[in-house]
């Protein structure tokens, strides 16, 4: 076979980026996943979790306007949202290779290994290639305790086809308040095993606080300073041990879900075969995303590890190492503005710095913080939960950073991103007509 001007490993966002805009430049283009194509975002990750979601919406929503004119209870047919969930994720690989196949991507199934510079081989197959991209994405961080072999991981709860009616969560980020959220509304028990001292840890403290009432409401046990250290089958299902202050402590369960965090999925590839250098399982990158020690190699989006582990940042990658595959090294990775979200119900979000990024970079700035669940946005929904902070330099009245939490706060934050990445003023967006009532019309009293 001849050698591909790109072989790209992985076929998520970045990959799709990526293979789309060198292929359209003329250039010989070949695609690799052990996994069914389509990537973590669209079958593992944000969409099907975003479809869960959705119920857990109609049933908090309903719950709230109960006495405010709705009536009768709802609940969640867990298989029925499965269902639904799958009508989206069951189609995506068979519409992908059909894609990669009308623009003359070649498409190639199994684990890709690097077997030099500048070849792999995947199923007994040598692949040479004039550029390798490594878009491999992220895996759950293996969990060293007794015991781990009993934990599902976040593709596997996205799978179930019943909801176990009591389940813990190890860990205390985005993926562990989503899914407290869906779990709880769709009647289980969770708890949640944190060892910080707080949830959502990359959320601004005060107004993680403000989201506790939910976690609170929905009966969510969360326990802080709480260290999984073992998992021990019983009969019944599992015990999972936990140390922290208060002492030892133990939890029985129906399930254990792994939402510990995720690292660089690099483990198969044998790096060292490939000359690509590697340090604390973090691929060694110049500006360029590129191999500091293989010019020939690339990586991009989760794998890269450069930007936040987000959909829109493998794309950014995607599109950042296409165009230096295809103009020189000439483009580097842009991430300011990115804005990051956990779909909790209400969601919290936020962009930019945090107070303490904004202290520690010595930066004067305004800042303006409230809890509103008196605003008619919370208000019309029988909201409880609905504040923000903003942060805006002194002198240029540029915007630096925003949180929000509670109603719209998932699509209001979008508006904060354009601000930061186009360099808008606090006094832009204010003079700016919103439509009324949204949530962006609240933007004018945010700032
Ligand atoms: C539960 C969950 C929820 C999430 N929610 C959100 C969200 O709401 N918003 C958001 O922006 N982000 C979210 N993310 C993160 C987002 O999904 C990722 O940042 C994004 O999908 C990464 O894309 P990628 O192209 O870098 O890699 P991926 O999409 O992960 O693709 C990597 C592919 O490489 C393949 N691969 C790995 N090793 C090899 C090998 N050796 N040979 C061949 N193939 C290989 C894998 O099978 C995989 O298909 C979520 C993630 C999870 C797990």
């Amino acid at each position: 076979m001849k050698p591909h001007d790109l072989v790209v490993i992985g076929s998520g966002t970045a990959a799709q980026v990526a293979s789309t805009r060198v292929r359209r430049a003329g250039r010989t283009v070949a695609v690799v996943d052990h996994r069914p194509f389509g990537g973590t975002c669209a079958l593992r990750g944000c969409d099907p979790k975003k479809m869960l979601i959705s119920g857990a919406e109609a049933i908090d929503a309903a719950h709230r306007m109960q006495g405010h004119g709705v009536a009768g209870e709802l609940r969640i047919s867990w298989p029925e949202l499965v269902a639904f969930k799958r009508t989206f994720t069951d189609p995506v690989p068979q519409k992908q290779e059909a894609r990669y196949a009308a623009q003359g991507i070649d498409a190639f199934h199994g684990l890709a290994r690097f077997t030099g510079r500048d070849a792999v081989t995947v199923a007994g197959q040598e692949l040479k290639a004039r550029h390798i991209l490594v878009a491999t994405g992220a895996r759950p961080v293996p969990l060293r305790l007794p015991g781990a072999e009993h934990v599902i991981t976040s593709d596997r709860f996205l799978e179930l086809e019943s909801l176990p009616q009591r389940i813990v969560l190890i860990g205390g980020g985005y993926i562990a308040a989503e899914f407290s959220h869906i779990a709880a509304r769709a009647g289980a028990q969770v708890t949640v095993l944190q060892r910080g001292d707080r949830m959502l840890l990359h959320f601004d403290p005060d107004l993680v606080n403000w989201l506790m009432v939910k976690f609170a409401e929905l009966r969510i046990d969360v326990r802080t300073q709480a260290t999984a250290v073992r998992i021990e089958q019983t009969t019944n299902g599992f015990l999972v041990h936990a140390d922290g202050p208060r002492g030892k402590e133990a939890v029985e369960v129906d399930l254990v879900v792994h939402a510990a965090g995720r690292e660089p999925e690099l483990e198969d590839l044998d790096l060292a075969g490939g000359h690509v250098a590697v340090s604390k399982n973090r691929l060694e990158l110049n500006e360029y995303l590129q191999s500091v020690s293989n010019p020939l190699v690339y990586a991009a989006g989760d794998a890269a590890g450069m930007g936040p582990p987000l959909t829109p940042v493998s794309a950014h990658d995607g599109l950042v190492v296409a165009t230096n595959i295809l103009d020189g090294n000439r483009h580097k990775p842009d991430y300011r503005g990115v804005p990051s979200v956990a779909f909790t119900v209400p969601p919290i979000a936020s962009v930019g710095l945090s107070e303490s990024q904004a202290q520690a970079q010595g930066l004067k700035y305004k800042l303006k913080s409230e809890s509103t669940p008196y605003w008619f946005t919370a208000r019309r929904l029988a909201e409880r939960v609905y504040g923000y902070k903003t942060l805006v330099e002194e002198g240029t009245g540029q915007i630096l950073g925003a949180h929000i939490v509670g109603p719209c706060a998932d699509e209001v934050i979008n508006l904060f991103a354009l601000a930061i990445r186009h360099n808008l003023t606090a006094r832009d967006l204010q003079t700016t007509m919103f439509a009324y009532p949204t949530g962006a019309s609240d933007i004018g009293y945010m700032l």
